[in-house]
């Protein structure tokens, strides 16, 4: 029987593409780790195998023998690659400004080495900068840069461009939002002193219109917390949850009880982003807060030049404040993976699905005597802290703390 072309290409590709998928060569072998991984539910110990940028299989007892290397992380927590919802990497020139400014911070200079592979931007730039911020930063990091576009026309450059209404425009968003589907994943509104709802009704619209969450950082003070979470939707997301400043009402009360319209928007499935920052995070409303059920979905940094050396530090440090308030590791890694990718919809990452980006984190929890400050100036004191040993991006080693990809030096 004679085949014709168009079959015999079929037949050709076939061939061809389980040759691939079986034939496929190791690059990079985890021997021996703590594989958790929560939204597969694996919580064991097991290899894992990276070939072409991907997870190849996760599995135990992974022969090495054809691996080109392989890594021993014996006692050592294999995780997806952690995921920050709440940074500001918008970095650039201009003067005491988050948008193209001095206030943002290269997300490789500090996120990289705690393990994060992708960062969220939250809102720093809006429609008309976003391509600038895409040109100038998302295309040349090696962290994973993803975006909330701000309603706000060019993001957070100050009052009071960031406050004109004429300049936040549904339509542009809008459209913005369609044209880079891959790296923008919502709508937030942040910064707005005015009495009207027309920036929070504009920010809502344009989530609702492109199917995005919106992102509520509270820097409002005309808006009550009780009105902005009634007019958000499940799957919307308030950060700072745990701030106590002048400008928002704390998520308790005096007595320290969760607020009762609180406790109603989280039933409802509005999630609370913890949102360090600078001022954002105290332990007087989050002990209270985790003690009562309302624990963070997320572990957001607020990243930013005025958090990462003060109580904030990086991202394993605010989940390892967590460790000392008495959260599990399993429950603390959840919300610094999968939970955080759900969130913004994103569930090809935060997991080690095989044939998933092999965006992973090698994690050692160090034992000793360590203290965790909050925003105001409040110190706990914990026995664990998180390290990270190996952040791989994509399949390449992007950080190794203390060399153990490295060629053993013989003297
Ligand atoms: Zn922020």
């Amino acid at each position: 029987m004679r085949m014709n072309s168009k079959t015999a290409i079929v037949v050709l590709i076939f061939f061809l593409s389980v040759v691939s998928s079986y034939g496929q060569q190791i690059e990079l072998l985890l021997k021996n780790g703590h594989v958790f991984d929560p939204a597969n539910n694996i919580n064991a110990r097991m290899d894992l195998a990276i070939a072409g940028g991907k997870v190849l299989k996760v599995a135990a007892n992974i022969s090495p023998v054809d691996a080109k290397r392989v890594i021993d992380v014996t006692g050592y927590y294999v995780c997806p690659g952690l995921i920050d919802i709440h940074t500001h990497v918008f970095v650039g020139s201009k003067p005491e400004t988050f948008a193209d400014g001095s206030l943002s911070i290269s997300p490789d200079d500090i996120e990289l080495k705690a393990g994060v592979t992708t960062v969220v931007d939250a809102g720093t730039s809006g429609w008309r900068n976003f391509p600038i911020f895409k040109d100038q930063v998302v295309d040349r990091s090696k962290t994973r840069i993803l975006a909330f576009l701000n309603i706000a026309g060019s993001g957070m450059t100050g009052k009071p461009t960031q406050e004109d209404l004429s300049d936040m425009d549904v339509d542009k968003v809008v459209e913005t939002i369609k044209a880079y589907p891959d790296l923008i994943v919502g709508v937030k509104i942040g910064h707005y002193e005015g009495k009207e709802w027309t920036p929070f009704d504009k920010a809502l619209s344009a989530g609702n219109k492109s199917n995005v969450p919106l992102l509520v950082e509270c820097h409002l003070p005309q808006y009550t917390l009780e009105d902005q979470l009634k007019k958000m939707r499940p799957g919307d997301i308030i950060t700072h949850s745990y701030e106590k400043v002048s400008e928002r009402m704390s998520v308790v009360d005096d007595n320290k009880v969760v607020r009762p319209f609180v406790k109603e928007a989280q039933q409802r499935g509005v999630l609370f982003d913890l949102g360090h920052g600078g001022a954002g995070f105290w332990f007087s409303e989050a002990i209270p807060a985790l003690r009562q059920g309302l624990a963070p979905n997320s572990f957001g940094t607020d990243l930013h030049r005025f958090s990462m050396n003060a109580g904030m530090k990086d991202m394993l440090n605010v989940m390892s404040k967590y460790l000392a308030m008495g959260m599990s590791k399993e429950d603390v890694l959840r919300r610094a993976t999968w939970l955080p990718a759900k969130s913004i919809k994103r569930e090809d990452l935060g997991n080690l699905r095989e044939g998933t980006v092999a965006d992973v984190v090698v994690l050692s929890i160090r034992d000793g005597k360590f203290g965790f400050i909050d925003a105001g100036g409040n110190r706990i004191e914990g026995t664990q802290k998180f390290e990270a040993e190996l952040t791989i991006r994509e399949g390449k080693i992007v950080w190794d703390l203390n060399g153990i990809s490295a060629t053993k030096f013989v003297k």
